[in-house]
């Protein structure tokens, strides 16, 4: 099978074709994150207007790069959510006229579906698995027993460990997006200031990263006041060894309890070396094998989306004519 994969949910037009869903035949992605930097985040406006821009010729290379024809596309895949809604309109829409243009089925992909079956790009599955993912509007453990099913055992109650790195990287006037400035700066820097850990109640896989962000704004803010000089290698390094604590013991232990074949980080953040690293260690302790997938594959891109595409096709899921953008789309 050759899925066609569409992903528009955010600020990177990406167009992919992967075979039988574990091989990528081609990736084309185009990123905007020159454009949105000087505002300091991605505006919704600017983002749909690129992705109209680029999605003619995003789609022609990548099915160029691929060597295949249209007839050698057995359906279209496009993420239907969550994101921004202009943004996902774009794809969606590309998507519909396509599968009507060239008589394909389509199938909807939820983007979160899509940054864990990344993962699926390198590795077969082995269920149950648990899947950690950390992106820029998500932050979640997730049980999987088979294709295709997804059962959420904790997430984030405020913001999303990707935001909290933009945010506190936007505190120390560094450029958007902050995650990758922070995890550099974070290996230069000492563990020195104490920050909190967001642990929550007792057994509780969820995870918030607000009173963590508050916490280094009240340090910065304090410093300053007390003409104090606080090296900023030295927040980034302490704040991101708040975060990969936290993330990394829940997984764990989550992985201990559902007694899983499996674990799986997935998500922009997922390229954190901080957190590669120390997932790695503590995993390397135990006898359950962790898949962290290469960067390229971590942050948004459409392999992604065909590839998790690919399995809804297989499970006879199809969407209509009627398939719309949903900005706060569930993952069931
Ligand atoms: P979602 O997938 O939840 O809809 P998104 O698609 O915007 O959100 P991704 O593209 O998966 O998010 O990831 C982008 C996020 O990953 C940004 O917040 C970015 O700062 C963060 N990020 C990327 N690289 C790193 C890194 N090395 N360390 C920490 N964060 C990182
Ligand atoms: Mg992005
Ligand atoms: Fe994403």
């Amino acid at each position: 099978t050759f899925v066609l994969g569409i992903e528009t949910s955010c600020d990177e037009t990406a167009v992919a074709i992967v075979k039988n869903g574990t091989e990528i035949v081609s990736n084309v992605v185009a990123s905007q994150i020159e454009s949105h930097k000087r505002f300091g985040g991605v505006v919704p406006e600017i983002a749909s207007r690129h992705h109209v821009e680029q999605m003619t010729i995003v789609l022609e290379e990548a099915i160029q790069e691929s060597g295949l024809t249209w007839e050698d596309i057995d359906a279209i895949a496009v993420t239907e959510g969550p994101g921004l809604v202009g943004a996902l309109l774009v794809g969606v829409n590309t998507a519909k006229a396509l599968a009507f243009a060239k008589q394909k089925p389509l199938v909807g992909v939820h983007h979160i579906a899509g940054h864990i079956y990344a993962n699926r790009l390198e590795q077969e599955f082995e269920f149950p698995l648990l899947a950690l993912i950390v992106s820029g509007g998500h932050t979640e453990l997730i049980l999987m027993k088979e294709h295709g099913a997804y059962e959420v055992i904790g997430e984030t109650r405020d913001d999303a460990a990707g935001e909290a790195y933009d945010k506190v990287a936007r505190m120390l006037k560094l450029p958007y997006p902050g995650g990758p400035h922070i995890d550099r700066l974070a290996a230069e820097g000492k563990e020195s200031i104490d920050f909190p850990r967001a642990w929550l109640e007792e057994g509780s896989y969820d995870f918030s990263f607000s009173g963590l962000k508050s916490a280094v704004i009240n340090k910065i803010h304090n410093a300053k006041q007390r003409g104090e000089t606080l090296k900023d290698e030295d927040i980034a390094a302490s704040f991101q060894a708040s975060v990969i604590e936290v993330l990394t013991e829940k997984t764990l232990r989550a992985a201990k309890e559902y007694n899983v074949n499996q674990v799986i980080v997935a998500g922009g953040v997922a390229a954190n070396k901080g957190l590669r690293s120390e997932l790695e260690d503590k995993f390397a302790q135990t006898d359950i094998p962790l898949l962290v997938p290469p960067l390229k594959l971590c942050t948004d891109n459409a392999a992604m989306i065909a590839a998790a595409g690919t399995i809804n096709f297989e499970q006879g899921k199809r969407a209509g004519s009627d398939l719309n953008a949903n900005a706060s789309l569930l993952l069931k």
